[in-house]
């Protein structure tokens, strides 16, 4: 057997479900192993419009949509409310698709759904992989075995098939400290709507019927929340933004905990080793200034898939997928930390740069992803 038709996806998140999906649409079936019991229910997403192409390539565009809302702009404003730029996403994407925003756990359920039939382990992890030329060889975590012709490492930014493959240390912090939670009761906020203070975001995202996904960071390296949790500290810590933000930190500390979590990114410079290879945060996360997280996991499972389809074997299929998604996942990293540098700079000068070149940059930085992955 030249080809491929023995596959292990370790991880059932958003690119290992996808995955599923795509193989099975070739032809090609897959095994899921996934760590957790449940899917979880937390977490929100911002999901730009090649995102959503790709879903359309996997046939679940509409079930996303149907319990998604259209963010028709992105709008940046200093610390004081004041405007900077406003894209119209209509334009910068053209025809591609619309920018959504949606729980977590619809594009959890779609995928799910998208996946049923398949054989999904929850609650089960690997616990070493071995190849030859002839198969790859895994052991579970509860002493089963299994061959395949590849294995996939889709377990997120901790990866598993990472350390036990690739080696290397674990994911690095990228100087940003972040919180997220959901308020309710703000039917006027209708889009994307970042605010800037120095070396502080606070974003929120309408997610509809009034809700907003909130997500603010500060220039830290802290591992642990250095509001200890409390969100009167968080809202102390951006006390000089005005807008809707003081009214927004009156409804989070009533309604609970902020979610805190360091940002960390994994940079490689191979994601292939024989028969194993890396897809999405276990490959390449990075910070979410261009939430590109998701879209990038959706169109490695698309590439992974063709190129695991075209009758070649299983070695020079992933070098085709290397080759081919390194180049585009590169340029996102390299534009994300462009605009996390531009964050940093002195006030004034951000302000001017963003006011002054901020939508041809903001065009010129999404420009490449219009192209099919
Ligand atoms: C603060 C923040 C905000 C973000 N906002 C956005 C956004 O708005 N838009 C966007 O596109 N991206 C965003 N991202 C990035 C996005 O969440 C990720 O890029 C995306 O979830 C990657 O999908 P994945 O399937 O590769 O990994 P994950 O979603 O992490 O899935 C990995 C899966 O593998 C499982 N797993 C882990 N270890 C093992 C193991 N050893 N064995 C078996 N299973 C295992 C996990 O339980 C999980 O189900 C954000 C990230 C952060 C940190």
């Amino acid at each position: 057997m030249i080809g491929i038709d023995r596959v292990l996806i370790v991880g059932g998140g958003l690119a290992g479900l996808s995955l599923a999906i795509a193989l099975r649409r070739r032809g090609i079936g897959a095994e899921i192993v996934e760590r957790a019991v449940e899917w979880p229910a937390e977490g929100n997403v911002y999901l730009p419009a090649n995102g959503f192409r790709a879903l359309e390539s996997l046939g679940l565009q509409e079930a996303v949509a149907s319990e998604a809302f259209v963010i028709p702009r992105q709008r940046f404003l200093d610390h004081r409310g004041r405007l900077l730029m406003d894209v119209d996403l209509q334009q910068v994407w053209g025809g591609i698709g619309p920018c959504l925003a949606m729980p977590r756990r619809v594009l959890h359920s779609v995928l799910l759904d998208g996946a049923s039939g398949m054989p999904v382990r929850p609650g089960r992890t690997i616990r070493s992989v071995t190849q030859d030329a002839r198969a790859a060889r895994v052991v579970f975590d509860d002493g089963s075995g299994g061959e395949y012709d590849l294995v996939v490492g889709a377990d997120g930014i901790r990866s598993s098939v990472r350390r036990l493959v690739f080696g290397g240390g674990p994911p690095r912090p990228v100087g940003q400290a972040s919180w997220r939670c959901v308020v309710e009761g703000f039917p006027g906020i209708a889009s994307w709507t970042a605010m800037l203070g120095r070396g502080k975001t606070f974003l929120a995202i309408p997610l509809g019927g009034g809700r907003l996904y909130c997500y603010c960071d500060v220039a830290s390296y802290a591992t642990e929340d250095p509001t200890g949790g409390d969100p009167a500290r968080l809202r102390e810590l951006f006390g000089g933004f005005s807008g809707p933000v003081p009214e927004i930190f009156g409804r989070i500390e009533a309604s609970g905990r902020p979610y805190f979590s360091p940002i960390e990114e994994v940079v490689l410079d191979a994601w292939v080793d024989g028969r194993v290879v890396l897809i999405g945060d276990a490959a390449h996360a990075m910070s979410p200034n261009m939430a590109q997280g998701v879209s990038m996991a959706l169109e490695d499972a698309l590439v992974l898939a063709e190129t695991a389809a075209d009758g070649r074997p299983p070695d020079r299929c992933l070098s085709a997928f290397q080759e081919r998604r390194m180049p585009r996942v590169r340029r996102v990293r390299e534009q994300t930390r462009r605009r996390d540098g531009t964050r940093k700079l002195p006030p004034a000068v951000r302000d001017l740069v963003l006011r002054v070149a901020g939508q041809r940059a903001f065009r010129s930085d999404y420009r490449p992803l219009m192209r099919d992955p």
